[in-house]
Order: C-alpha cells, then sequence, then structure tokens
C-alpha cells in the first residue's frame, strides 16, 4: 500500500509578519519551520511519496533545504495554486497513492504517532482528521452580543494530517467548483462521505503569528579591552566619561559597546562585531551607538527579543561610580527594553594586570535573548 503526503507550502507570511514565505522563518535551532515539517514525513517509515505544491520563486529554497536530507523516498515539487484547494489539487493530480494525507507546512511538531493514527484510522474509514477538544468555552456571537454557547463535547478543534483514500479524495475535489475555496480538506470530502476523528495532539499546532512561535531563552556573552590614548575622548557605554584619556580603537572604542554587541550576535549565533564591521575605512571613528544600531537590526531579522544585560566593567581610573546609573539608563534605552533589566558593575583588579597599571579598559557582557 503506497502513502503520499502532500504539504502545500505556497502560502505567503502576512500574518507571520514576514514578507517571505513564513515556511522558511527559522525555529530556535535555526532550522525552517517547512525543514521540521518535512523531516517528520522523511523519517517516518509508513511514507513512500512527498510532494510540495510551491510558488516557483521559492523553489530553490525548498530545493536546498531537501538537500540536506538523504531520503530513498520520493520527493516532488508541483506549481502551487493562487488557494490551497488548488495547490492540493494540482499534487493530487500527480499522484497514483493508495492513501493520501495533506498536511500543513506550518505544523512542524507533527509527532509520528499523530501521523500513525491517522494512517490506521484511514485503512479503517476511509478519511481520518485528527483533533483536540476546545480548552475553553465556545460562543456564538452576533452584533457584539452572544447568541449561543455550544456544548464542548461534540466540537473538535481540527488539524493535520489528515487523511484519505486517494480515490474517494480525488473524486470529491473533482465535482467541487473551482471558484469555492476550502480551509482543510476533511469539508472537500465531506461532500462525498464522512469523516472519522482520531486523537490529534496539543503541540500540534499550526505557526500562524510571529507570537506562535516557541521561543527558547539564548545566553551570550561578550568580552573587549582597549588600551589608553591621550588626546582621546572616553566613551562608555555611548556616554562620555570625563577622563584625560580615551580608549584607542578604530571604531570610538566604546569598549563597553562591543562587548555588548558581541553577547547580543552570540546569542543569535552571528558570529562578532570583527566580523561585521571589520577595520576598513567604512568603519573608521564610526560612533558604536551606530553599530549597535545595525547590531539590533540583525537581532531583529531574526525575530530575537532581548530580555536582559550583564555588564562589568573592569578599570582601575576613572572612577565610574557616579557613571553607572546613567550609561545603565542609556544602553537600556539603546536596547529597547526596561532600565530593570540593563545591570552594570564597576569593579577593579586591585592594581594587577593592563586594567590594574591602568593602562586600559576591559569589558565583559552576558545577555539573554529569547529566540
Ligand atoms: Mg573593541
Amino acid at each position: 500500500m503506497k502513502i503520499t503526503v502532500i504539504i502545500p507550502s505556497a502560502g505567503s507570511g502576512t500574518r507571520m509578519k514576514t514578507n517571505k514565505n513564513k515556511l522558511f522563518l527559522p525555529l530556535s535551532d535555526g532550522k525552517s519551520i517547512l525543514s521540521h515539517t518535512i523531516e517528520k514525513f522523511l523519517t517516518h517509515s509508513a511514507i513512500d511519496e512527498i510532494i510540495i505544491p510551491c510558488k516557483d520563486c521559492d523553489r530553490e529554497n525548498i530545493q536546498k533545504i531537501l538537500s540536506e536530507f538523504s531520503t530513498n523516498k520520493n520527493v516532488l515539487l508541483v506549481k502551487g495554486g493562487e488557494t490551497r484547494t488548488d495547490s492540493v489539487q494540482n499534487a493530487l493530480n500527480i499522484t497514483q497513492s493508495d492513501i493520501v494525507l495533506i498536511h500543513d507546512g506550518a505544523r512542524p511538531f507533527v509527532t509520528h504517532e499523530v501521523i500513525d493514527r491517522v494512517i490506521d484510522g484511514v485503512k479503517l474509514h476511509g478519511a481520518v482528521i485528527p483533533v483536540i477538544p476546545p480548552q475553553d468555552t465556545v460562543k456564538e456571537s452576533e452584533n457584539g452580543y452572544i447568541t449561543k454557547t455550544l456544548s464542548r463535547d461534540s466540537l473538535a478543534l481540527v488539524q493535520t494530517p489528515q487523511g484519505f483514500v486517494t480515490e474517494k479524495l480525488k473524486y470529491a475535489y473533482s465535482i467541487i467548483s473551482p471558484n469555492e475555496i476550502y480551509t482543510d480538506d476533511s469539508s472537500v470530502y465531506e461532500k462525498i462521505g464522512k469523516v472519522f476523528v482520531v486523537r490529534g495532539d496539543k503541540n500540534n499546532i499550526k505557526l500562524t503569528t510571529p507570537e506562535d512561535k516557541p521561543k527558547e531563552i539564548h545566553a551570550g556573552v561578550g568580552f573587549d579591552a582597549h588600551r589608553f590614548e591621550e588626546g582621546r575622548q572616553l566613551i562608555l557605554g555611548g556616554v562620555t566619561v570625563p577622563h584625560d584619556k580615551g580608549l584607542l580603537g578604530h571604531s570610538d572604542a566604546d569598549v563597553v559597546l562591543h562587548a555588548l554587541m558581541d553577547a547580543l550576535l552570540s546569542a543569535v549565533h552571528l558570529r562578532d562585531i570583527g566580523f561585521h564591521f571589520p577595520c576598513t575605512p567604512e568603519f573608521k571613528d564610526i560612533s558604536s551607538v551606530e553599530l549597535l544600531k545595525r547590531v539590533l537590526k540583525m537581532l531583529e531579522e531574526k525575530q530575537a527579543e532581548i530580555i536582559n544585560a550583564s555588564i562589568v566593567i573592569v578599570a582601575e581610573k576613572p572612577k565610574l561610580s557616579p557613571y553607572i546609573d546613567v550609561i545603565s539608563k542609556n544602553i537600556a534605552f539603546l536596547l529597547g527594553i526596561p532600565e530593570n533589566n540593563v545591570s552594570l558593575t564597576a569593579t577593579t583588579t586591585e592594581k594587577l594586570g593592563f586594567t590594574g597599571r591602568e593602562e586600559g579598559i576591559a569589558t565583559e557582557a552576558i545577555v539573554s535573548v529569547k529566540v
């Protein structure tokens, strides 16, 4: 018995607030949503074939994801349609399997157990969907007022994969009119037959908005040191601190923001500031606040959210305690996080080492980032 899974992947990322296909957005391990979804079926022994309806512009990206797996399964890309219904139809046209499963590309947390239940159900009942019971009370409303409280016992939240005897689903699709739009395949099948339900999984969620993406907290660490030089301004955390010397560097040598930027980049696996801002004329004497803005942009592109920063400045001189508060507040402002979430400490090395000899300043920063 041959089993095919169709993974419609021709959607856009409008609700995910991204201008590219949301299925290419990374989960916290850096692998894309679609890569996780595909992997669940590639590693399931009962699946023989995977068909992915997609837009032409996404083909190359999907091929790249597929190249990361070694598989003996038949994997095909077909042209995605304007609607999900069109996309499924295009895939159905080319499959010869006995059973077809249809799974949302945006449900990367499906388990082999759910897939098994659906396949077993199709063999017995011909058409199956996985469902979970609603946790909340469900009501109907009209013009702002509740009109009815529904009985939770009869309600089901519908997930995928939905499974069907291929020939029957092909028939159901053949009798719907071209402009009818269906949000799932069992709605199409209901035109010709009964659909059985099996237990889904509460973690088998569909990632629709950025908030749906489960996030992990990643820590990042950064360290920097610069030597003193006469005739330069001392800038720490974007604040000019009165001193008879400043720090020497290709940029403004803000040792605090440098350590902080490295910590931020480290937390999101994006190398370090030396990699992004090399000692080229472009960055000569540039304000580190400017560089930090670029780093924050990189984090934003990864949809990373900064939680807190802890920074320790190691300096024998100048005495920093009068400036701790203002530097700390400025860093919170630059990062766009509450002042309470930035902690700045200053210490000396009791005259030991280069900081103890007042040759320079060192800084270490640790951040936590939701990613
Ligand atoms: Mg530096």
